[in-house]
């Protein structure tokens, strides 16, 4: 079955503590130069960001002040999911937090059944 018009699909992942070791802190900090990497795959892969994923410890998948604060890629239609208790369970779409970015601070965001019509997860073959 083919996605829906207007639809992205993920092709590849790039993992943050791959781009920059040192970047969990209890927190996501990401230095420049792991964009800078970021950016080198993307053109060698003739990719785009779509989206970053991170966690919550608990079940709220909804952003904090920080996360709304600093988008990793703050491009408009840029999205965020947040996938809730460290990803320890099994998730399923409704359990997501989708978030995608206006600019100028602004985000819109979806849960439940509305973040399960934006977000379809399969496996990779
Ligand atoms: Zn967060």
């Amino acid at each position: 079955m083919a996605p829906p018009s207007g639809s992205r699909t993920v092709a590849h992942v790039e993992y943050f503590d791959d781009l920059d070791p040192a970047c969990l802190r209890g927190h996501i900090e990401i230095e420049g130069h792991a964009f800078s990497k970021l950016w080198d795959i993307c053109e060698a892969r003739q990719l785009t960001v779509i989206a970053d994923v991170h966690t919550h410890s608990g079940s709220s998948v909804q952003q904090s002040y920080i996360d709304r604060d600093n988008p990793m890629v703050a491009r408009v239609e840029h999205v965020a999911l947040i996938v809730p208790h460290l990803a320890t369970r099994r998730v399923k779409p409704r359990h997501v937090g989708v978030h995608q970015y206006f600019g100028n601070g602004e985000w819109a965001s979806w849960f439940g059944r509305n973040a399960a019509r934006r977000l379809s997860i399969r496996r990779w073959a």
